[in-house]
Parts: C-alpha cells; structure tokens; sequence
C-alpha cells in the first residue's frame, strides 16, 4: 500500500457508489486551509443596528421639531409610526450619525430610505436596492 493509500480511504455503500472519503488527520490539517475556500460560503450576517448611534443623536437632538420615528418607503408602499417598536422590524436601522443622517433598510422590498434632519425640515429618499456583488456569492444566485 502507498502512503497514499494509507492517508485517503474512500467510502463505498453496498452497491458500490461512492459516497464519502475518509482522510488521515494529518492530511485533513494539511488540505484544509485549500479546501475551505472552495466551500460555499454562509451568507454574510447581517450587521446589527447601530442602536448606540441612534441614542446619542436623539440624546443630543437640537432640530426645531422632536425626534421623529415614522419611516416610510415610496417604492413599495412599507411605512411605520415608530420603527423602533416594530417586532420584526419593518424597517432596519442601517446608519446614522449626529448629523442628522439617519438610513433604514425596508425589510419589504429591501430599498433604502434616507432621512436627512435639517434645523427645520426633515427630508427624504428613497433609492432601490442594488445587490451588492460579491465573488463568493455570485455562484449562489
Ligand atoms: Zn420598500
């Protein structure tokens, strides 16, 4: 038998398909690292909302009107009177900072929904989502 042999047994079911292979530790810890970039991916987790962010803005909110929690989506109609109470979300927190540029995900048509805070006006887009490509993930779609 070859060393070879000794690293690799193949598996065989009573009609003799292949089904499985068995390999040595050794050789497991070997090929690993080459293997597992050719292994499907797991999605990427989705990141968590940056809640902190969202508490400091309104803990330092200085526009002429008070914190506002309605979001609503013009592509497909999505819209909320709190966003922050909704359970599942309807609408993600995806970013925000002190200046008043706040943005949601619409978990419905998964669109972007801007909200820019000036001193007296609140404006808003609303853009379509546009899949982001990734090498990993092209082969699963
Ligand atoms: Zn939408």
């Amino acid at each position: 038998m070859s060393n070879h042999d000794d690293n690799l047994t193949e598996l065989y079911d009573k009609d003799g398909n292949l089904i499985g292979a068995l390999i040595t530790a050794q050789l497991w810890s070997s090929i690993k690292p080459r293997i597992m970039d050719l292994l499907p991916k797991e999605a990427p987790k989705e990141k968590p909302e940056p809640i902190g962010e969202w508490e400091t803005l309104k803990q330092y909110w200085d526009f002429a009107y008070p914190v506002d929690m309605d979001v609503h989506c013009e592509l497909c109609g999505n819209k909320t009177e709190n966003w922050e109470t909704d359970e599942p979300r309807k609408f993600r927190l995806m970013s925000c900072n002190l200046g008043g540029l706040v943005t949601f995900k619409c978990m419905h048509c998964q669109g972007r929904v801007t909200k820019k805070h000036f001193k007296d006006e609140i404006t808003v887009e609303c853009t379509e989502y546009v899949p982001e490509k990734s090498k990993h993930l092209e082969a699963r779609y």
